[in-house]
């Protein structure tokens, strides 16, 4: 019933402690072997590790997991004590991997707060708030081919953070969008990554920071008017062309959409549509993706009830807007 099969686990008992559900249960397959000297090792004890697993039935769950402990029997290992490790957890970790990958579910997929995932777990909001952030790192950063593909840039900014001082820089992000996927008419527009200020020099430093392939393979980027990003453009990615408007993007995928649409109106009906047919798309065309992107986050920062920190508005901005979901659910 809570597939701890999957992880390799066996449920030995279970018991209903008020607010939490507690799952025992011992490993499924055990090795035994000293991971330093590689000799079996003499079975000890079996110390309970309690790890945070799925909600079961809508309550928080705890694993209770019975662990074998073996004394290292080679006379020569330093080792003397050694813990058999877990499929379904880190070393020192609090809770499972399938409880990280669907904390990131709940914040990515079904847009909910920190602290409702936390409720439903039965987790401090500390706790699972460094967890996504820690896996989204990964995701994000961790993953040589986060950038890969990208043609189509837009830049944009907006305040992040009201204080009594509106204007001052520290209030504004700049964001950076991937615009490719929508271009290509692939899938929507994606949140790369987001950098304090608005200035040149931001734009220019993030691009500094990107390998040379992947500044070379830029061909637009998309901006508003602020003289600040065409001048890092124009140093850092000679080559592109800089439309100073973001929703011209979308009049590129709205043609293609339209000479698609045409072709197949010509298949199945043997004439042209009506000319108004059109007004769809520009309706469309109203609203920019990078826009979007920040109404979005301007949601999520209603969700959030507002940020203080930079650092966890960055990250939770990824896991909002980063499509990731492909990656999340491959976790
Ligand atoms: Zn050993």
């Amino acid at each position: 019933m809570c597939r701890t099969a999957e992880i390799g686990l066996a449920i030995t008992g279970a018991a209903d402690a008020g607010p939490l559900t507690i799952i025992e249960a011992t490993p499924v397959a055990v090795i035994g072997v000293c991971p330093d000297c590689g000799q079996p090792g003499k079975l000890r004890d079996h110390p309970t590790l309690r790890l945070v697993d799925l909600p079961v039935v809508g309550f928080p769950t705890r694993l209770h997991v019975k662990v074998p402990r073996f004394r290292c029997a080679a006379a020569s290992c330093k080792r003397k004590i050694f813990q058999e490790s877990l499929t379904c957890a880190d070393d020192g970790a609090k809770l499972t991997g399938r409880v990280t990958r669907w904390i990131l579910q709940r914040l990515a997929i079904d847009r909910m707060s920190v602290s409702a995932t936390a409720k439903a777990l039965g987790m401090g909001w500390d706790l699972v708030n460094k967890v996504a952030q820690n896996a989204c790192r990964q995701l994000v950063y961790g993953d040589p081919c986060h950038l890969d593909g990208v043609r189509v840039l837009g830049v944009d900014e907006h305040v992040w953070k009201r204080t009594r001082k509106p204007g001052q820089a520290s209030n504004l992000v700049t964001i950076l969008v991937d615009l490719t996927p929508l271009v290509d008419g692939r899938g929507p527009a994606r949140l790369l990554d987001m950098r304090p200020g608005r200035s040149a020099d931001v734009l220019s430093g993030w691009l500094k920071e990107r390998n040379p392939s992947f500044r070379e393979q830029i061909q637009v980027v998309t901006m508003d008017g602020f003289t600040g990003y065409a001048t890092a453009v124009e140093e850092q990615l000679p080559q592109s062309d800089k439309v100073m408007d973001p929703f011209h993007v979308v009049h590129l995928a709205a043609d293609k959409l339209t000479t698609c649409r045409q072709r197949l109106q010509r298949e199945t009906t043997g004439r042209r549509g009506r000319k108004d047919v059109l007004a769809y798309f520009d309706i469309g065309a109203s609203n920019g993706p990078v826009e979007a992107i920040n109404g979005r986050l301007e949601h999520l920062r209603g969700i959030a009830l507002g940020f203080k920190n930079l650092n966890h508005y960055i990250l939770r901005c990824l896991i909002h807007s980063g499509q990731l979901q492909d990656k999340i659910n491959a976790l």
